[in-house]
């Protein structure tokens, strides 16, 4: 008996795995079905890419239905120009870059380029006339040379150094016993925070897009890595149609207008200066991140001198 328990007990335990793996299955479906994924409209046509001028106007949105997230937000970034978005952790920010990448569609307003609704237009024109380089790069299981190349398949070797040069990691690429050859990922080198931003850099770099959408990584960089990724982002954002989501407010002080958004609304607008002098939300947002700036300048030199 016990010989045919054993194979029937084993039998009810794979049952009830099966069981389980389609329920599993069942509830991914009510979550697709909840959250269905951005159609292109049978009438979508390519974005027409001019001087790739951004607006939001009066967009409102939110993930579920009982919790709005923004709450009718709207600005511009002129051709060629930089907006930092700021605010509070939960406020919206990284939501603006998902609109404007047309992960989600928000529920009232609209968003343009160069004044076409990009609900309207096929999101494979959109998705190539902007680079993203996002909080948190994850980088194919392949070498750092395809990672960079991903931006443009054609470019030339020289290209890719190039662009390396430019996000500032090609010393560090060069280091490497491998160079441009070696593996990233599970299977070789890992890579860190700032080293894969700057490979996402690079790949932006060599894509070339008209608009630009950095959304910044919220945890802390050292201060060096930090001044790096920053002067990569400014030398590839020169000139490019720029929104960039930030996390850290010594990277938005030359950006030509800081939106701060609190709660899914915007409450101040204005350059650095400007909102410094008004004494708001971005002055004392300011203050505190120096006087933390400072507090960690002090530990350390107190470790060092130990
Ligand atoms: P942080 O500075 O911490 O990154 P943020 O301003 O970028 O914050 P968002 O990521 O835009 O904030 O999120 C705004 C709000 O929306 C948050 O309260 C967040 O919990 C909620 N949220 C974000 N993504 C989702 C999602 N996929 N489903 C439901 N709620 C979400």
């Amino acid at each position: 008996l016990i010989q045919l328990f054993i194979p029937l007990n084993f039998m009810g335990m794979v049952y009830r795995e099966i069981k389980q793996a389609l329920i599993d299955i069942s509830d991914m479906f009510a979550i697709l079905d909840r959250d269905p994924e951005i159609q292109d409209r049978p009438d979508a046509k390519p974005l027409a890419v001019g001087d790739a001028a951004v607006a939001f106007e009066d967009v409102r949105f939110s993930y579920n239905p009982d919790r709005p997230i923004l709450k009718g937000i709207s600005f511009t970034v002129p051709a060629g120009r930089t907006i930092a978005i700021v605010g509070p952790s939960g406020a919206g920010k990284s939501t603006i870059s998902r609109l404007l990448f047309r992960f989600y569609e928000p529920q009232g307003g609209r968003i343009l380029v160069d004044g076409q609704d990009i609900a309207a237009v096929t999101q494979e024109s959109l998705r190539s006339a902007i680079g993203m380089v996002p909080q948190d790069t994850v980088l194919f299981n392949d070498t750092i040379g395809y990672n960079i190349r991903y931006g443009r398949w054609d470019a030339s070797e020289e290209e890719v150094r190039e662009a390396a040069r430019l996000a500032q990691i090609d010393r560090f690429v060069e280091s490497l016993p491998e160079g441009y050859d070696t593996p990233v990922g599970e299977r070789g080198l890992k890579l860190s925070g700032g080293e894969k931003q700057r490979v996402a850099i690079a790949r932006t770099i060599l894509k070339s897009p008209p608009i630009l959408l950095l959304d910044e990584a919220t945890s802390a960089l050292d201060s060096f890595t930090e001044k790096e990724i920053q002067d990569a982002l400014d030398r590839v954002s020169r000139g490019r149609t720029t929104l960039v989501i930030a996390h850290r407010l010594s990277t938005v002080v030359g950006a030509d207008e800081i939106i701060v958004l609190d709660k899914g609304e915007i409450v101040e607008r204005g350059s650095h200066a400007q909102l410094l002098a008004a004494e708001g939300v971005y002055a004392a947002m300011w203050n505190r991140q120096r006087e933390a700036d400072e507090a960690r300048a002090l530990l350390k030199q107190a470790e060092d001198e130990r």
